[in-house]
């Protein structure tokens, strides 16, 4: 499992130590024993030629494994250091599909809002486009072919403890933390391996 990429303090006061503590820790790794224990179930039924839980074990790895990847994005996509905004090749894809910066926050808060998981920022290579997705649960709401490059937790153990019902303001400050640099290697990462 990845560890943080910064103290657990250190993204205080947005994301308190006690909040990164139990996300990090609890439910996170939560996520990864989840999909370590579907590949076992997985693995002994092909073992033993049974498929008869084939259904469940499919959910649970589908839950856990999109929960894993959005969290490791989510820690990596933020930084003590963050804010600002992006630039170069990034800001520029990003007028080009929103009409400007601000459109862009303006749309993804909105799907913060909206979402009972996960607001992301994905790149979609067949249609060449970036686009907003709000997200319930991990993967409800998922787009094949499309690859986040910024996610943001709006699951309520995110933010309930710091900021109780005002998940706005979590968002507002989650956003100020965002490491541009991280989030356009992600999308230079996809827009090279695909055009
Ligand atoms: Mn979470």
């Amino acid at each position: 499992m990845v560890e943080l990429p910064y103290e657990y303090d250190a993204l205080e006061p947005a994301i308190s130590e006690q909040v990164m503590t139990w996300h990090h820790d609890t439910h996170h790794q939560g996520y990864v024993n989840g999909v370590n224990s579907a590949e076992e179930g997985l693995e002994a039924q092909r073992e033993e030629g049974d498929f008869s839980d084939t259904g469940s074990l499919l959910d649970q790895f589908t839950h856990n494994f999109c929960g894993n990847v959005l969290h490791e994005m989510f820690w990596n996509n933020l930084s003590p250091n963050g804010g600002g905004r992006p630039e170069g090749e990034l800001m520029e894809k990003i007028e080009e599909d929103f009409g400007s910066y601000e459109n862009w926050r303006e749309e993804f808060k909105a799907a913060a809002s909206s979402a009972s998981g996960w607001a992301l920022l994905v790149y979609i290579p067949y249609t060449d486009e970036l686009h907003n997705v709000a997200v319930d649960d991990h993967d409800d709401g998922a787009v094949w072919g499309a690859h986040p490059i910024l996610a943001v937790d709006v699951w309520e153990h995110s933010y309930y403890h710091d900021y109780g019902p005002d998940r706005g303001e979590f968002v507002e400050n989650v956003l100020d933390l965002v490491d541009w640099n991280d989030v356009h290697e992600n999308f230079m990462d996809m827009f090279e391996k695909f055009n």
